[in-house]
């Protein structure tokens, strides 16, 4: 069976698969993992706006990243998950 990953935005547990990974490389960039898990820290949230508006809203970018995430990243969130529909 598939394992069961945490949305930080409506915290409901989830295949991983049907949730996106969101990652931090060591230079503080955040990146959308393609496929292949790339290694850092990791957060999983729903493919929907909804999940990734609660998540900023209640900072959970910031906590699962352990540093304040800048907007520029959560454009990029929400700009790969309007482009997956
Ligand atoms: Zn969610």
């Amino acid at each position: 069976m598939e394992p069961l990953r945490t949305c930080i935005g409506c915290t409901s547990r989830k295949p991983q698969s049907e949730l996106l990974r969101i990652s931090m490389d060591r230079s503080g960039r955040i990146t959308v993992d393609e496929g292949v898990r790339s290694p850092g820290r990791g957060a999983y949230i729903c493919r929907n706006e909804e999940c990734v508006d609660r998540a900023i809203a209640k900072k959970r970018f910031n906590r699962a990243f352990r540093t304040e995430v800048k907007p520029e990243a959560y454009e990029l969130i929400r700009r790969r998950i309007r482009i997956e529909g």
